[in-house]
């Protein structure tokens, strides 16, 4: 799922979106409740009708906005308070207020309202915010609607035993999908990948299965190989914007010199709209000038690489052959770079944001591209 925050996917329109093949894109409550208003988003019948997209909609629930960004907020039982980033004004979230928003905005699956411990997060506290995660999964699928499909979210930071725990909680609930949350968040790809096997073995196998805010290619296929089915990450088009770009070969940094005679694709793999008919100097170009076309391109693109990626893993798993599809797409992708530079991609994840800069380290990121 492409990340589309504020109802948008930054640099794309929702008719390229449909052109790359996706059929469903990510809105955040949070935002979209603070701007432009879950009530004008409703008057006009949803989000779909507003943005003009008829895909399906997942919205996040907004619970790790207010838990990660530098907000004033305090935490209850009941709910959690906190700032506006727009204009400072005061805000409360319940689990059924998130519900109640996430109705208006029209979305096709809502996500339960969760608490994502911050990374590194001592046991007692983690333990803390799961018990409430489980508390307001059963609030807010009390308040869902219906027609919304629902899912709720597993927490429980890096502690085997807390993951299992919300793995059975959340998989005993009466949901249509189950997130795993709080990952992502800092705590590098070896405890982030644990967290998946602690989780996975205790979920349905009749239910999909979100890995919230991953990842790389790489993480992608290591994910899926482990059981996952879904994902959101703000990496393709936070990275194309700054001139990053997944090719067969690895990821580029297309403002080297080395492609300022290079006229060929930027990856000449690709079938791309972008790859088709502009060529990586040109591309190159435009980011010297700073042009609006450079994140055009490249977000296109990015996001081709990653719609076309999970279509190639669908083909392998139908084929039966996920295991050979992965070696052959990583010995290609890892021929010309090493995997750190995805471990670097990976924290830009986490620290990535500029509001979140003054944040102490171990706070969350927003998973949203802000
Ligand atoms: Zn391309």
């Amino acid at each position: 799922m492409p990340v589309g925050t504020q109802g948008t996917v930054k640099a794309m329109s929702q008719e390229e979106l449909a052109d790359i093949g996706f059929g469903i894109i990510l809105g955040n409550t949070y935002h979209l409740y603070l701007r432009p208003g879950h009530e004008l988003i409703d008057s006009i019948g949803g989000l779909h009708k507003f943005i003009n997209w008829n895909g399906n909609i997942l919205t996040d629930s907004g619970g790790f906005q207010v838990f990660s960004l530098e907000h004033i907020r305090k935490i209850g039982e009941d709910g959690v308070l906190f700032r506006s980033y727009v204009d400072g004004s005061y805000h409360k979230f319940t689990p059924e207020r998130v519900m109640e928003i996430q109705k208006a905005i029209g979305a096709d699956i809502v996500m339960a309202f969760d608490e994502c411990a911050p990374y590194p997060c001592e046991k007692d506290y983690a333990a803390a915010a799961m018990n409430r995660t489980h508390e307001w999964a059963k609030r807010s699928l009390e308040s869902r609607d219906p027609n919304q499909a629902f899912f709720g979210i597993i927490q429980g930071s890096v502690y085997p035993e807390l993951r299992v725990e919300s793995a059975k909680f959340i998989a005993s609930l009466d949901t249509d999908g189950i997130a795993i949350g709080g990952v992502s968040v800092g705590e590098g790809k070896e405890l982030m990948m644990k967290s998946v096997e602690w989780c996975v073995p205790h979920l349905p196998e009749n239910k999909p299965r979100y890995l919230m805010g991953v990842g790389t290619p790489e993480d992608l296929l290591d994910s899926v190989v482990r059981g996952i089915d879904m994902f959101d990450c703000v990496l393709p088009s936070r990275l194309g914007r700054n001139g990053s770009l997944y090719t067969t070969y690895g990821r580029i940094n297309i403002k080297n010199n080395r492609f300022i005679n290079d006229f060929s694709p930027v990856d000449p793999e690709c079938n791309c709209w972008a790859c088709k008919n502009y060529s990586a100097a040109y591309l190159r170009h435009l980011y010297k000038c700073d042009e609006i076309l450079a994140s055009r391109l490249a977000t296109y693109h990015n996001l081709h690489f990653y719609g076309n990626l999970m279509e190639r893993i669908r083909e392998a798993i139908e084929q039966g052959r996920l295991t050979e599809f992965r070696k052959e797409f990583l010995a290609k992708y890892r021929k010309h770079r090493a995997s750190v530079h995805d471990e670097i991609a990976r924290q830009e994840i986490s620290n990535g944001d500029s509001r979140n800069k003054h944040s102490h380290v171990g706070q969350c990121p927003p998973r949203s591209e802000s």
